[in-house]
């Protein structure tokens, strides 16, 4: 009898492992798609998805980007472009 009883503990323990598992998984799913905004470099335009800003014709990036104005390139760290030498500017939405 103790037997059973150990077993149908442990197995409502994984069963409840399991079942906060896949809840986390959810929950960081949904916090990445709505917090990935897209801004042109140039006007600060906002989008919801990657692609061409529909008035200065250059490609979005993603809310914090470091950006050079020089050449386009971006960075996610804070530094100055290889190419210009020029510091890359971080690209917020306004
Ligand atoms: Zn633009
Ligand atoms: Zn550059």
């Amino acid at each position: 009898m103790k037997k059973l009883i150990l077993l149908a503990t442990c197995l409502g323990m994984m069963t409840a492992v399991s079942f906060a598992q896949s809840s986390d998984k959810t929950e960081t799913r949904t916090k990445k798609s709505k917090s990935t905004t897209y801004v042109c470099p140039k006007c600060h335009a906002t989008s919801n998805k990657a692609g061409n800003c529909m008035k200065c014709n250059v490609a979005m990036v993603k809310d914090g980007t470091y950006y050079c104005t020089g050449c386009g390139a971006t960075s996610d760290k804070p530094m100055k472009c290889a190419k210009c030498n020029m510091d890359m500017v971080k690209i917020t939405a306004k």
